[in-house]
């Protein structure tokens, strides 16, 4: 794909997604809000299977995996104590002709030159320096920008805080979630029976200040991250990195994601307390970009924490009577990449006669809708109520809709723009036969049933 179709299928993802109501621009009414988005009645579905998919895999099937919901606000020494109030930056860079904010990095990258976020601003600089002819302003095109400077992440708030002049002493909201579980880790194990190896699971909101803020839900400053971090002896770490490494990429082949769309991506540039780091990327449609990150940490985190709270963070280790401070294998990963390639990978333009057919080939347990539920004749008062009858019965057990409104082939084609795997319509013959037809999103095949074995159906496929 070039550039233009790739901008092409982009836009008409983002255009789905507007027309559906699976992401709306954030405080759309006042003229947006830049890089912050809502999800709508579908996309919260979607999002929410995604979720639930990534919780049973990491915690319920895992005999050494349990969950923590921790607070978005904490103490601001945590903060500081994990570098992020000194270090969480990217190089900002200003084009002098139009004054777009830009990533130097990403400025870099793009232009086929190695840079990296973690780089110093001397560092990049220099690399800079060196390339300046080959980087272009994406906004006007220009090739004149200021020298990098470290622009800090974090977004800061008054929490807490009733001086007047809080910037002197800001709470944060947190850049990343796994700094409530080093936190945790402590109360975790004085609480339950897990013993190392183990891992603490979290799904929640982050926030950061991120300077360019462009392709969609990808980058966005509010954002939710699926993360686990697994505490293992010191020395065992490149074993169990190795199997979570297998583990997360299982995962994303299981939410439908082919292989070939799949690919890793080995971090050159390591912080210095890190031991190994690959991303797991996607082929976005505007390239493969970071899905999630799959680090080994070594013991720096509790380290740092240990030092900085003045707490024992060590592990007794009974069996064997050894102590230590558990090394760390991170997963991290995005709730909003995660729902984009999903649907990028679902998106499908099917030409049938003279007409297009637009479909999301969402896998059964990620689809918003299990089963829309159609009278055939809204005008009909015998079929509405039938219909009624089957939509209660089967809201039980999976999320359902109910559209009597316009012909049928135009509920059908809505319903295939949001990935509703069957529909279920009931007609004169299920008043007269006692039978139900259903059609399938996929093959778009229409077979009819006995009423009375519609439950038994979906169970099947469901
Ligand atoms: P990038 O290099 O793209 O800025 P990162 O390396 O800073 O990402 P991590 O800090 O490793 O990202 O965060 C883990 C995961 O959280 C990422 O793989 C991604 O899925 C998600 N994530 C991070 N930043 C954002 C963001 N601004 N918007 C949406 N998701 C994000």
């Amino acid at each position: 794909m070039n550039k233009k179709e790739q901008n092409n299928v982009l836009e008409k993802i983002v255009s789905l997604c507007k027309r559906r109501g699976f992401v709306f621009p954030s405080s759309e009414i006042y003229d947006g809000f830049t890089a912050v988005y809502d999800f709508g009645p579908y996309g919260v579905e979607l999002a929410n299977n995604i979720k639930k998919e990534w919780w049973k895999a990491m915690t319920q099937l895992r005999d050494d995996v349990v969950g923590l919901d921790s607070a978005i606000f904490m103490s601001p020494k945590i903060w500081q104590a994990s570098g992020h109030v000194k270090g969480f930056s990217d190089p900002l860079t200003e084009c002098r002709k139009c004054h777009s904010r830009l990533r130097l990095d990403s400025l870099l990258e793009e232009a086929g030159v190695f840079a990296d976020e973690k780089m110093s601003e001397e560092e990049i600089n220099e690399i800079f320096e060196k390339n300046k002819e080959k980087i272009k302003c994406p906004t006007c095109g220009a090739n004149d920008f200021t020298p990098a400077k470290n622009f800090n992440l974090l977004v800061q708030s008054n929490l807490g805080n009733f001086t007047g002049d809080w910037t002197k002493e800001p709470t944060y909201l947190r850049g990343e979630t796994c700094q409530g579980i080093y936190s945790n880790y402590k109360n975790v194990l004085d609480s339950t029976r897990v013993k190392i190896p183990f891992g603490i699971a979290q799904i929640g909101k982050a926030f950061r200040n991120e300077i360019t803020a462009r392709q969609f839900i990808f980058r966005t400053r509010e954002f939710e991250q699926m993360e686990m971090q697994y505490f293992v002896k010191p020395g065992d770490d490149m074993k169990y990195f190795e199997q979570w490494r297998d583990i997360r990429w299982q995962f994303y082949l299981s939410l439908g994601i082919k292989e070939e769309n799949l690919q890793w991506h080995k971090h050159e540039n390591l912080v210095f307390y890190a031991k190994e780091a690959y991303d797991i990327e996607y082929k976005f449609p505007f390239g493969f970009k970071e899905l999630e990150g799959v680090h080994a940490r070594g013991d720096y985190d509790l380290s740092v924490h240990a030092k900085a709270s003045g707490i024992d963070l060590n592990y007794l280790d009974q069996a064997n009577n050894e102590k230590y401070i558990p090394h760390i294998v991170e997963t991290s990963a995005g709730v909003g990449r995660t729902f984009l390639a999903v649907l990028t990978e679902s998106y499908r333009e099917e030409k049938i006669a003279d007409d297009v057919r637009t479909v999301l080939a969402l896998p059964v347990k990620l689809a918003p809708i299990k089963i829309a539920v159609f009278p055939l004749l809204k005008n009909k008062p015998e079929l509405v109520t039938k219909a009624k009858e089957f939509f209660d019965d089967l809201k039980q057990d999976w999320r359902c809709e109910f559209d009597d409104n316009g012909n049928i082939g135009k509920r059908y084609r809505r319903q295939d723009e949001i990935g509703t795997p069957y529909c279920l319509t009931i007609d004169f013959d299920t008043l007269e036969k006692g039978l139900v037809t259903v059609r399938d999103r996929d093959t778009m095949e229409q077979v009819q049933i006995k009423a009375d074995e519609v439950k038994k159906y979906f169970q099947e496929r469901l």
